[in-house]
C-alpha cells in the first residue's frame, strides 16, 4: 500500500501545486503516493457555509469551529483510520528528518491546514490531533506548511529518488549538515575545486568531507553540533 496523504483546506486549489511537479509529480502519477483534497466548507451546515467563529473570550480573528472540523476529518479518516492526524501549527513540535522519516515509513498522514487565528482547541484533543511545525515563524494558513511535509516524506518514499544513494550522506541523516558541492568546470571565477576532491583518493575524499560536514555543523548550528558530540560520546562509552 502507498502513502496516502488527505488535505483537508479550505483551499483545495493549492494541492498538489508545487507536488505535481518534477520528482514528487511522477512519484504521484505512478502511484508511489496519493492525494486526496477535502474543502472544509463542504461540512458546513449554516446557510453563508461558515467555518470560523469569533473568539471566545474576545480579541483579533477568527477561530476555526470544531464542529465544522469534526465532520471533516471524521469523513476524511473514520476513526480505525490507522493514519497519523496532523494539525499544521506554529505551537507544534519542529518539524525534523527523524519524524519525516517516520512518517515516510507509515501509512499516510491525515494533515488539516490552519486558517485565521487557529482551531479551536477541543477539536484538536477529541480528535487526538498531533500539532506540527515548520519553523518559528508564523504563516498566513497551513497550506504551505502541508506542502512541506508533504515534499520532505514523498521524496523518502520507496523508488522515488533515482538516485537512491543521494539520499544516504545529506544534512541531518548523520546528525550534521552536509559537506560543500562541486562540479564544472574545474575553475570558475579563479577558483579551483579543492584538490582533494579530484585526487581520486576516495578515503581522503570521504576524510575531507567529514571534517567540512563537521566544521560547517560546528559553525553553523551549535546545537545540532552538541546533539551530535552527545551522541558519539554515548556511542564510545557503550
Ligand atoms: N494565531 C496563531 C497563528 C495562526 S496562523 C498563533 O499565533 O499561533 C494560521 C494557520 O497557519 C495556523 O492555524 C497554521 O495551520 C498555519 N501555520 C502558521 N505558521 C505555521 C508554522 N510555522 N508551521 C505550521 N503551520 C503554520
Amino acid at each position: 500500500m502507498s502513502f496516502r496523504a488527505s488535505v483537508l483546506t479550505l483551499y483545495p486549489e493549492m494541492f498538489p501545486g508545487p507536488l505535481g511537479l518534477s520528482l514528487a509529480g511522477r512519484a504521484l502519477e505512478e502511484g508511489a503516493w496519493s492525494l486526496h483534497t477535502v474543502q472544509i466548507r463542504d461540512f458546513a451546515t449554516d446557510r453563508h457555509r461558515s467555518v470560523d467563529d469569533t473568539p471566545a473570550g474576545g480579541g483579533a480573528g477568527m477561530v476555526m469551529r470544531a464542529d465544522v472540523l469534526a465532520r471533516a476529518i471524521d469523513h476524511a479518516a473514520p476513526p480505525d483510520d490507522p493514519r497519523p492526524r496532523l494539525l499544521m501549527s506554529p505551537r507544534g513540535r519542529p518539524l525534523d528528518q527523524a519524524r519525516v522519516r517516520a512518517l515516510a515509513a507509515g501509512p499516510g498522514a491525515v494533515i488539516l491546514c490552519g486558517r485565521f487565528e487557529g482551531v479551536d482547541q477541543r477539536l484538536i484533543e477529541t480528535r487526538a490531533l498531533e500539532e506540527v511545525s515548520i519553523g518559528d515563524y508564523v504563516l498566513s494558513g497551513g497550506e504551505p506548511a502541508a506542502l512541506v511535509l508533504l515534499d520532505a516524506v514523498v521524496r523518502l518514499l520507496p523508488g522515488v529518488m533515482g538516485n537512491a544513494l543521494s539520499g544516504h550522506e545529506e544534512s541531518f541523516e548523520s546528525g550534521l549538515l552536509e559537506h560543500p558541492h562541486y562540479t564544472r568546470p574545474q575553475l570558475f571565477e579563479g577558483r579551483p575545486i579543492p584538490e582533494v576532491l579530484t585526487s581520486g583518493n576516495h578515503a581522503r575524499i570521504a576524510a575531507w568531507r567529514r571534517a567540512e560536514a563537521e566544521a560547517l555543523t560546528r559553525r553553523r548550528r551549535p546545537d545540532l553540533w552538541a546533539a551530535y558530540r552527545a551522541d558519539r560520546e554515548t556511542d564510545d562509552t557503550a
